[in-house]
């Protein structure tokens, strides 16, 4: 993990300051302002998945590989799977245990019509990257289990919610076999508003890189409007659409 080795060089450099420095004015200065620059890079290190600074998380495809969060939602996951059958597109939704529960018919289809399940965890709560790693990896199964008792199968792909990661994450993964995805291109489709713009950016981002794992959420209006025009420019330039379970070696379910 690098946050261990950073942690080990930032304890390193600091016992050097210590026996360097203990006797200049500003000694309290220097470790004060040290400790704060580490704490900046800690924070850095828990917002941006993409660093694998406490968890590595996937965040290639084989082609361009389509995510979406925060469902099972009743008003736009039935939107969302019209359009990517239309398209004959297969994405994957990390859904969100307690909404499972509520709409368990949701998840039937769409693991019916092709596409996979991931775990965004039970609660979601606000707080999940301070859980204790017990707590964490309690909340995960949770929703894990309820999963599998709808299509009788467990996923093992796992999203952090907010996409922040902790030590708690590294602890808990030691002890799972959970595979972490993040993504390479994060839309903001909760709060963009235009969807011409949510379409333009997100063309603009796979123009760059035809790999990118896409991040959207199928609780927002924007991003049913914006979907098909995604897909129907991706579908003429023949841009390749690939499964997520196409470039991870565990299998989506146990
Ligand atoms: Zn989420």
């Amino acid at each position: 993990m690098k946050f261990r080795i950073a942690f080990f060089i930032f304890n390193i450099i600091g016992i050097y300051l210590c026996v360097s420095y203990w006797s200049i004015p500003s000694f309290w200065f220097l470790i004060i302002t040290y400790i704060l620059l580490f704490g900046a890079l800690v924070s850095l290190g828990s917002y941006f998945i993409g660093l694998n600074f406490f968890v590595r998380s996937e965040q290639k495809g084989a082609g361009i590989v389509f995510t979406f969060d925060d469902g099972p939602a009743p008003e736009f996951t039935p939107q969302i799977l019209d359009i990517l059958k239309k398209y004959n597109v297969k994405a994957i939704f990390f859904i969100i245990g307690k909404e499972a529960e509520k709409h368990p018919e949701l998840l039937k289809r769409i693991d019916a019509e092709g596409h996979l399940i991931g775990n965004h965890s039970y609660s979601h709560s606000n707080f999940i990257p301070f859980f204790r790693a017990k707590k964490l990896q309690n909340d995960f199964e949770k929703s894990r289990t309820i999963i599998g008792g709808i299509i009788n199968k467990k996923p093992n792909y796992i999203r952090p919610p907010f996409g922040v990661t902790s030590p708690r994450y590294t602890k808990m993964m030691r002890k799972v076999n959970f595979v972490s995805v993040g993504w390479s291109f994060r839309s903001y489709d909760t709060t963009e508003n235009d969807a011409a713009v949510l379409a333009r950016k997100t063309l603009q981002a796979i123009a760059k890189n035809d790999k990118a794992i896409l991040l959207f959420h199928d609780t927002m209006e924007v991003t049913v409007k914006a979907l098909p025009k995604i897909l129907e420019k991706l579908k003429s330039n023949g841009t390749e659409i690939a499964s997520l379970s196409a470039s991870i070696k565990t299998l989506p379910y146990e």
